[in-house]
Formats: C-alpha cells, structure tokens, sequence
C-alpha cells in the first residue's frame, strides 16, 4: 500500500484542502501558486512520510526517488542546481504542520552552500559579504538544529567576532571576517558533533528533511500541542522551498501584511516593512521596521503589486488573511499566507463585513466567531495603558475589572456598600453567609478554592469579578487585613481584581465598560461610532444564531432582578432556581429552627413560618418570568450550610461553661451540630435525602410553588413552575416525593379553583440515576443533567477541592486540557448523559431534556448538547448570549 502512495508534492500539485496532508504552509503555498501568485518554486513532502518516519524510525523507502524527482523539475525550473559551484540553487526547509505551532519545530535556511558554492554565491549576487554571511548562518542553524551542537557556542564565536573588531553589530563584520567566522564555526561543528560540516547539498537536504521529521516529537512541541489539544499523531510536513533573498540591498526586503486591521477588521494598508533584512531579522527585532504604507515611496511597483495580492487573497479565501513576503531586488516574492487571528471584536465586524461584500452567507458568518470571543466583548476590563502594582495572582474565576476597598467580611460589605462605597470582599474562602456580601461587593476575591468553589460559582452566577485561590495572598479575617509578601492591606486600601487573567492589583486601575452589555441592557443600540458599530456587528450575529438554533437557552436564577436580566439577555425561562439560595440572611434563624425540632409541633411552626416568604419569593419570579417555564428545584444543600461553624460554637460553649453563663441553648446547637456534622458533607444528606429525612419540608416548598401558581393565574398571569427533585439515585426516591407532591397539588387546585399543570422532574447528576434513567423516565417529566455533580461523582473528584490542588499537575502533564468542570468530558461524563437521554425517552418519547451545571454556558459543553439531542441548556444570566450563540454555531 505504501509502494502506491505519494509523498511528495509539488507547489502545483497541492491546494488550500490538503492541510491534512501537506500542513498549513504547504497547502497554502500551493493554493498561491495556482492563483498564479508569486511563490518562490517548491515541493512539500507530506505529513504521511512523517508519520511512516515515526513509526519505523526511516523515510519511506520511496522518499528518496520521489524527493530527487522533484528537485530535478525544481532545478529545471529554476535552471540552476543545488549547490551547483558557479551558480548554486538554494533552498530552504521549513516544517509545516497541520495546525500552526509557531516557532516549535525546525527550519534550516541556505541548504546548498559550501566551501565551493559560497564562491558562486558571491558571484551570482555580486555581493561577497553577503555569500559568506549567508553560509555562516547556514551552519549556524544546521549545526544547531540538525547536528545538535548549542547555539551558544556560535553565538558567543560571533560575539568574540564583534569584540575583536570593536563593532557591536553583525552588519559591521566584513566578507573577510564572516569568512574567518565561518572557518571557525566549522571547527565547532567538527568537535562538537564529531563529524565534519557536510559538504554535499544533497546530504544537506536529506539531514535537514529528518530534522524536521524528529522535530514533531522534542518536548516543547509536545508540550505545546498538549496545551493546545492537537493530536500528537498528525506529524508535521516539509516544505523545500527555492530561497528568495530580502537582504540583497536598500532594493530587497521583508515584511508582513494583514489584508485588514486584526485589531479593527477595517479595510486599508496594515503591516511592517523591513529594509535589506530576512525575515528573521524582523522577528529578532534588529532593526525598526516602518509601517507597511512606507514601502509605496521606497518601491512602489512591489507595493501596487502586494495591495492587488491582498485583494485577490482576501476575495479567494474570502477572510482576513496574513502574510509574510520578500522582495528581492525588487522582484516580490510570497512566502506564507494563512487565514489570520484577530481580536474578538473584529471577529464579529469581519464577519458581518463579508456578509455584507457578498463573500460569505449568514451560516458562514455564524462560524467565524464563538462564544468565547463573546464573553471576552461582554466584561469590562482594565485599561490596557494604566500601570499597577501587582500584589499576586489566583485563578480567573469570574472574569471582568473591578475595582474597590478591602473589606474582609460580609457585614462590613455591606455597610460600606449601603454608605456608597464601593468594596471587594476579600475572604479565604466563602460560604453561603458570605452572600450579602458577595452581592454588595464589586468583585470577590479568596485565597483558596477553585474554579467551582462557591466563590466562583455564586460569583459567575451574579456575573461578579472574582479571582479566587490567590494562595499567595495571606488574609486574617480576625485582624482585617491581608498580607502579600511584605505587603500588607488593611481594611480600606483600595485594590483591583482582574477576573480574566486572575491578576490582584494594589490601588485603582482605571477600568472600562463594555459596550456589548449596554446593548443586551437595552442602554445602547447600533450607530455609527466605532463601538456602536461593534454593537451593530454583535446585534446581527445573535440574530442569525436565534434564527437557526435548535436547543433553547434558560437561565440559573433564583430572583426576580437575575430572571428579568436573563430574560433582557435572551433566556427562554429559568432553568434552575436554586431555593437554597432563598433560605440565607434573616431566614436562616427559621431554618436553624427546622433543624433542630425534635417534635412535630415545634417543626410544624418552623415550616408554616416559612411558607409565606417561599411562596413571595416564587411568586416575584413567576411573574418575571412570566409566559415561560421556572425550574424550581426543591432544597440541595447539606444541612450544617444552615448551622454555625462547628469550632466557633465550641468555643462560645467553652466560654459560657467556663463563666458559669447559661448556656442551653448554644449547648443545644452544638449537639445539633455534631449530629448532623459530615466527613463528607457533598455525598450525605442532601437533595432528595434531605427530603425523605425532614417531614413536611419539600411538601411544604411544593405547597408554596403551588399556591404561587394559582396566584399569578388568578392574577391573568401566565405561570409555567416545573418542580426539580435534586441528587435522586433511584426512581423509588422520586416516587415517594412525587406522591407527596401530588397530593399537596391536588389540594391547592381544589383549594384555589385553578388547575396547575405542575411539571414534576428531576436532576440527573449521579451515575446511578443515568444508569437507570429508562426507570426513572416512569416518574419524571423532565430530566436537567446536574453535571457538576455527575462530573464530581463519575471522576470521583471533589468539586469543590481539585481545582487548587493537583488540576495544575494534571493539566501540566497533559491528563485533560481543560478541567471536566468546565467543559463536559464527552468520553465519561458525556457517556452517561448520552445514554441516559437514549434510554429516559426509550421509556417517555415527550421526556424534556436540559442541563443546568455550570457546563451549560460552556461554548465547547454546548455543541455536546446539541449533538446529544437536548431541549435547552441552563446557565448563569451574563452566559445567555454566549449560549444562544453557540447554540447556532452548533446548529448552522
Ligand atoms: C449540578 O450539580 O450540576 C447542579 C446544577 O446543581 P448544584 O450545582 O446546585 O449542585
Ligand atoms: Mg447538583
């Protein structure tokens, strides 16, 4: 099979389709060259030859023959030959792999020279500095990339070069010296490498060809595809290409060109211009490059030749593209061209201005962005210019710029808060107390926790800055303050929190707005200056993307002010309303009471003096919502959420005893306390559990769904509660509730003269619950995969401790490229989901089907879950349009 295959391509064989097999470069090299644009003459030896070169540890036996073919039409075209003494054909091999890993394999430049060929050189250019420079540099290169020797011992010859002579730059060394250098760098070759310099180009090529094959595999290069998730089998194609010079004289150059600006997407002349240098030159930054437009007055043929180029590029590949080019001696030569990155603003104008050219149509517009360039539009950010102290670094939890006064619990967040100041709450970590806080504050930052701690999930949820896990930050509650090396923030200092980059700052860092958020607000509309011509761009991408999407978008809200929000961002109702969150503040004395009732009198009381403010709660957020389904998802957490800190109350108790104070009571709590204290509070008693244990609790939170209900319809309201059962694991448990429910329902239908129509559902988020979804379908309506418990429960990872404790390991050592709390682990996690979606409708064909974890605003997550067929995805408020955007990605 291999005897049949070629491995070899020249330039005008390939085309822009073949990436796979010629890699990015080559393929595009190939595409320039059949639009009959200037490309230096070449040939590209495929990413298969590679990959057999991997494998076996030799080039295909084929290669040899193929590579001699296509340097002999490469030399006919060119009519000289490699390395020829009196006229020697140069060539340069560059690698070149499917997706770009810029700098992170080998290319060697000038194969051809040697101690006969310099000469030609020389003659050929009429320029002998140049052959001898050009020939150092060679070995140079080889000898570090193909022979292995360190680089430093050429540079350091080069430097003694320089010192010798009193210059400082390599353009003040002469042919003479250059000739000297290249004398003594050969040395260094010949003792270092223990093998001469090859003198036979051939030799040079085919050495350099298997350098670049070794390449693919050194450790950054597999670092950086780790990183980047590509595949380590794909292998990297070689591309030999006839050299062109840019350093021949003030008539030669180098540069590079974007067909429009990357940072504006405006059409016009964007790029850099080097006089007399190789394009190595500009990267190592030896000289001021000149702004492109420049190049009009210094070779204005070249330049109206280049501007045509770009418009023919820009019109065949119909996007922004970059390029690098040389003109030698006034002759222009294309050197690479790729569809080019841009920033997340001119995505959407791009895209939008192509439509409008006619280039591309609204589905095509729809995959030159994504949601994360949305998110990046959505926060506001620190002004780029401002200069600021750095305190220490954490993890980007929730992104945006927020700026405001230490304050280090929630009580005084609060005050200063209400007193007009604005503050960042800064904690070691929070808990649900924490909330008032977390609302009052401008952003939140914590020493430990990681991305799913409740930090970072409350504070997502709310759209808050928040960095969390800064570990590097020492903060004493007890004393107010924070420490941060010899640094110490009290009370009251300003500091600044960058939620996108994790970055902690000491004082104000002016901060920006973004003008995206003012649009879905409803406070800015499309015109004419340049944000609103962003906002114009962004208004027309969400339209194309609600036009055609096929899963629906709810929101994660618990109140009336984050579901009118959510509705003003798109959502099509509440997905998951976490009613935990309505038991904090004031009300958490009435769940104390719950708890610790220990006849059902006193339990009773506790719960009818809840009902009212349930029922409040519920009736605000149907009525935001009004005409569209609220998830309503009966009480999750572990009880001791509810209970004082264990150690505090310990100690209040060893005091009073030790005062002889009364202290029954405390005693009393304390007790409670043990009691319901767990090892590992996430798998006991909560969700559904909770409901079996408490009596009357989830009938009670059912009863105020219900008559909340009936309210808003005899309001001529439009409520549509489902009502959510968390962690249940098997159908028994839903069924048990479900016939509690039903009966409380059917007594305030009878009591209110309404009929409801009260959807009963559950979470899905443990593995036994997706195992059995076909029995569990029997007694639900609706399934919403909880996967942030599903991925705690599948991995058996602690939600709320991996991130700051070995994710970095594992992300380092390549074991995921993400964390599974971020974005869904298709194999595991999505396993489940898929087959529990399969099996749950094998048993109720109408079974609704969404999700609610934090994965549900997660670009990547969404795409899964159109592809598995759910309904709609849930996420928090500010992720809305960047789920109703992939959503049509996906769908497009
Ligand atoms: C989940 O587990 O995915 C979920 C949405 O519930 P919570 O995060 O409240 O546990
Ligand atoms: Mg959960």
């Amino acid at each position: 099979e291999i005897k049949d295959q070629k491995f070899v391509y020249d330039f005008t064989e390939g085309n822009k389709d073949l990436k796979d097999l010629l890699g990015g470069k080559g393929a595009n090299l190939a595409e320039m060259t059949n639009l009959g644009l200037p490309v230096p003459p070449g040939f590209t030896i495929t990413t298969e030859a590679c990959k057999v070169y991997l494998d076996s540890g030799e080039e295909p036996p084929a290669l040899r023959d193929e590579v001699s073919a296509h340097l002999a039409g490469l030399e006919q075209t060119m009519g000289k030959k490699l390395g020829q003494a009196d006229n020697p054909l140069l060539v340069s091999v560059r690698s070149g792999a499917k997706f770009s890993m810029p700098g992170m394999m080998d290319t060697v430049l000038n194969i051809g020279l040697s101690d006969d060929s310099v000469a030609g050189l020389a003659k050929q250019s009429g320029d002998e500095r140049f052959a001898w420079d050009s020939y150092r540099r060679l070995i140079q290169m080889f000898g570090k990339t193909v022979m292995g020797v360190d680089g430093e011992l050429f540079e350091e010859a080069l430097d003694e070069a320089k010192e010798a002579k009193k210059v400082t730059v390599d353009t003040d060394l002469d042919a003479g010296d250059l000739q000297k250098l290249v004398k003594r760098f050969k040395k260094i070759v010949k003792s270092e490498a223990g093998r001469e310099f090859p003198q036979d180009p051939r030799e040079q090529m085919d050495l350099a060809i298997r350098s670049v094959f070794d390449s693919w595999n050194t450790e950054r290069a597999k670092l950086y595809r780790r990183q980047e998730r590509i595949p380590g089998d794909l292998g990297t194609a070689v591309n030999v290409c006839s050299m062109v010079f840019g350093n021949l004289g003030p008539d030669s150059g180098t540069g590079v060109a974007f067909t429009r600006d990357p940072a504006s997407g405006h059409q016009g002349v964007y790029g850099d211009y080097l006089q007399n240098a190789q394009g190595e030159d500009v990267v190592a930054g030896i000289r001021n490059t000149v702004a492109l437009a420049e190049l009009e007055n210094i070779d204005k043929k070249s330049y109206d030749q280049l501007m045509q180029i770009m418009e023919t590029l820009e019109t065949h590949y119909k996007d922004l593209c970059d390029i690098e080019f040389t003109i030698e001696r006034g002759q222009l030569w294309m050197l690479q061209t790729r569809v080019g990155k841009r920033t997340a603003g001119a995505a959407f104008r791009i895209a939008t201005q192509l439509v409008d050219q006619g280039l591309i149509d609204e589905a095509e517009a729809l995959q030159r962005v994504n949601g994360a360039q949305l998110a990046q539009l959505m926060f506001p950010r620190f002004d780029d210019g401002a200069k600021a102290e750095l305190l220490g670094r954490g993890i980007a939890a929730s992104p945006g710029a927020a700026v405001g006064k230490a304050v280090f619990d929630s009580y005084t967040a609060v005050k200063w808060s209400r007193s007009g100041e604005k503050v960042i709450l800064i904690r070691r970590e929070t808990n649900p107390d924490d909330l008032d806080g977390m609302i009052a504050a401008e952003g939140i930052l914590t020493s430990r926790g990681g991305k799913t701690s409740h930090a970072a999930v409350v504070a997502r949820g709310m759209g808050k800055t928040c960095v969390c896990g800064a570990e590097e930050l020492q903060v004493d509650t007890k004393r107010r303050r924070m420490t941060a090396g010899d640094r110490v923030i009290e009370e009251g200092d300003v500091v600044s929190i960058d939620g996108s980059s994790g970055k902690v700052y000491l004082g104000e860092v002016p901060v920006v707005p973004s003008p995206v958020v003012e649009y879905f607000e409803g406070r800015m509309h499309a015109g004419a200056d340049d944000a609103d011509e962003l906002v114009g761009a962004v208004h027309r991408i969400m339209a194309y993307a609600d036009r055609v999407r096929r899963l629906r978008v709810r929101a994660n809200a618990d109140n009336a002010e984050d579901a009118l929000r959510a509705r003003r961002f798109g959502a099509q109702g509440i997905g998951l309303c976490r009613t935990e969150h309505m038991f904090l503040g004031e009300r958490r004395e009435m769940v104390e009471k719950l708890i610790l009732a220990d006849h059902d009198d006193e339990r009773q009381e506790a719960l009818e003096a809840l009902l009212p403010l349930q029922k409040q709660d519920f009736i605000e957020l149907f009525e935001a919502m009004d005409g569209l389904p609220v998830t309503v998802r009966l009480l999750d957490p572990p009880l001791h959420e509810f209970l004082p800190d264990i150690t505090d109350l310990s100690v209040r108790v060893a005091l009073a005893e030790a005062r002889h104070e009364p202290h029954e009571n405390e005693l009393r709590l304390l007790q409670a306390v043990h009691r319901l204290h767990e090892q590992n509070p996430m798998l006991g008693l909560r969700g559904v559990r909770l409901g079996l244990v408490i009596p009357g609790l989830f009938t009670m939170q059912v009863r105020a769904i219900a008559e909340a209900a009936a309210e808003r319809k005899n309001a001529k309201g439009d409520p549509r509660a489902e009502i959510m059962i968390p962690l249940v694991g098997t159908v028994q448990e839903l069924e048990i509730v479900r016939e509690e429910a039903e009966a409380v329902i059917a007594e305030v239908e009878a009591a209110s003269g309404v009929e409801l129509k009260l959807a009963l559902g559950t979470m899905i988020e443990l593995p036994r619950a997706a195992l059995t979804a076909d029995q569990i379908a029997e007694a639900a309506e609706f399934f919403s995969f909880g996967t942030n418990d599903l991925t705690q429960t599948v991995w058996g990872f602690s939600r709320d401790d991996v991130e700051a404790s070995f994710f970095t390991a594992y992300l380092e050592k390549g074991i995921f490229g993400v964390s599974p709390f971020e974005t869904i682990d298709k194999d595991g996690v999505g396993k489940l989901v898929r087959d529990a979606v399969a099996a749950g409708r094998a048993t109720r064909p109408d079974l609704k089907l969404g999700v609610c974890g934090e994965h549900g605003g997660d670009p990547e997550s969404v795409h899964f879950f159109h592809e598995a067929g759910l309904d709609y995805v849930s996420c928090s408020p500010f992720r809305i349009p960047v789920a109703r955007l992939e959503a049509g990605r996906a769908a497009a």
